[in-house]
């Protein structure tokens, strides 16, 4: 049982995510057919330049549908059950997590929160608790076993005792419209700490992957120009809704 830190990889990415971005948006608007563009565009015979120009502008408009061509998967580990439960409220998206009932759970590992880590005494009972937690787990489990549930009857009950804190793996797959919403809402200063970490990072490695889409992606204030949670939860860095004196009502994405 130990302490561990966050880590995510991108595992895969759409193929020709620009070029299909701008295959999809120019059948939209194009009176021939995408299949014939499509050898062309990937000759390079339409420039990135001008297909990321061309695509800058139509998502600028609102027009977002044809990002959800392009999907990313994120490899995720050392993070909470109490992320995970967070993260799968987000209904845009797949996922796959490792199981409580599959995977022995007697020397969980957990993620250690930073205000608690800062605090001698609220650390140290944290990591007491662990360890009473991680007896009680085994404990059961072998009480379950001795009258003859199997190894995965026993996980599957013992898990009950296990904390929020307790480490989780997950792979998750989001389309780039899906990816948009979820940092606006999570790379907020209001999210709460470990999700908006997570979101960081994968808007990270989403920014390297389809600069065209994610370059100026993040929190809604980013699109929005203001902040709209109100004065008790703004962490200041853009003005409130409707306290801008100019009248503008921010840029575009
Ligand atoms: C700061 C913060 C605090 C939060 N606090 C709480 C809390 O206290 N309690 C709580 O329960 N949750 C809370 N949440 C979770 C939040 O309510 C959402 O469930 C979560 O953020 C997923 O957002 P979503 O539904 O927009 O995303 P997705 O499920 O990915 O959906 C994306 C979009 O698709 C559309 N959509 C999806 N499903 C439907 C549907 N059935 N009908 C109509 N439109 C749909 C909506 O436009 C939605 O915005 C909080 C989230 C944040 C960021």
């Amino acid at each position: 049982m130990a302490e561990k830190k966050m880590r995510v990889e991108l595992l895969a990415c759409t193929p020709n995510p620009e070029a299909l971005i701008y295959a999809a948006f120019r059948q939209c608007y194009h009176k021939g057919f995408v299949g014939e563009m499509w050898p062309r565009l990937l000759d390079g015979e339409i420039s990135a330049e001008q297909q990321r120009r061309f695509i800058a502008e139509v998502v600028n408009s609102g027009h977002t549908s044809p990002l959800e061509h392009v999907q990313l998967t994120f490899g995720v580990e050392g993070v909470s059950r109490a992320l995970s439960h967070q993260l799968v409220r987000h209904r845009i998206a797949s996922y796959s997590q490792q199981s409580q009932r599959y995977v022995d759970g007697s020397n969980f590992d957990f993620i250690l929160p930073p205000a608690i880590a800062t605090n001698p005494q609220a650390r140290q009972r944290f990591l007491t608790c662990m360890d009473e937690l991680g007896a009680a787990y085994r404990e059961i489990r072998e009480l379950l076993l001795a009258v003859g549930r199997t190894p995965a009857q026993a996980a599957e009950d013992a898990r009950f005792v296990l904390p929020q804190a307790a480490e989780t793996r997950i792979v998750l797959s989001m389309n780039c419209r899906a990816l948009l919403h979820f940092f606006e809402e999570r790379c907020c200063t209001r999210a709460q700490w470990e999700i908006r970490a997570l979101a960081h990072e994968m808007l990270r490695l989403a920014r390297d992957a389809v600069p065209v889409v994610f370059a100026r992606a993040g929190a809604k204030c980013e699109r929005l120009g203001y902040c709209p949670e109100g004065e008790k939860f703004t962490c200041g860095r853009y003005p409130l809704a409707g306290s801008r004196a100019d009248g503008e009502s921010g840029g575009g994405r």
